[in-house]
């Protein structure tokens, strides 16, 4: 499973949340502001941005 840090997009705190649940549907809950994350349009482009920030990450390469 593979686990991703979203930014809430009502607080911005850091919410764990599974990016295979969430294209499949799933709902998840901000424990700081008990917002609910789940795939509706208005989270789409939070999640293409935490998934851009992922990618930039990815290709960040430590040891150079
Ligand atoms: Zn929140």
């Amino acid at each position: 499973m593979q686990t991703t840090n979203l930014p809430c997009p009502s607080c911005n705190a850091v919410i764990k949340i599974n990016i295979h649940e969430l294209l499949n549907g799933a709902a998840f809950t901000c424990e700081n502001c008990k917002a609910r994350i789940s795939m509706k349009p208005e989270n789409k482009e939070v999640l293409q941005h935490a998934m851009e920030k992922l990618e930039a990450f990815k290709k960040t390469d430590p040891s150079s």
